[in-house]
C-alpha cells in the first residue's frame, strides 16, 4: 500500500492526496479525475489519474521525481 501522490503544477513538488491505495489497485483503476488540496499553493488542484503515482511507504522525504506507475 502507498499514498497516492500528484505533482503540483505550480511548484513541481510532490503532493499527497491522502488517498491510500495499492500499486496494483491503482494500475487497475479506470481513468478518473479528482481534486486535492495543495499545501504549497494553499489551493486545490484538479488532477487526472495519469498525473498521479503511488508512493510506497517509507519514502518520507524523498521526492520520487517523475517516476510513474509501471
Ligand atoms: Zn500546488
Amino acid at each position: 500500500m502507498g499514498l497516492l501522490m500528484i505533482r503540483c503544477p505550480e511548484t513541481g513538488r510532490a503532493v499527497s492526496t491522502d488517498i491510500t491505495v495499492s500499486r496494483e489497485a491503482f494500475a487497475a483503476m479506470p481513468v478518473f479525475f479528482s481534486r486535492s488540496f495543495c499545501p504549497y499553493c494553499r489551493t486545490t488542484h484538479e488532477w487526472f489519474a495519469k498525473d498521479a503515482w503511488v508512493a510506497e511507504a517509507v519514502t518520507s522525504s524523498r521526492d520520487p521525481g517523475d517516476r510513474r506507475v509501471a
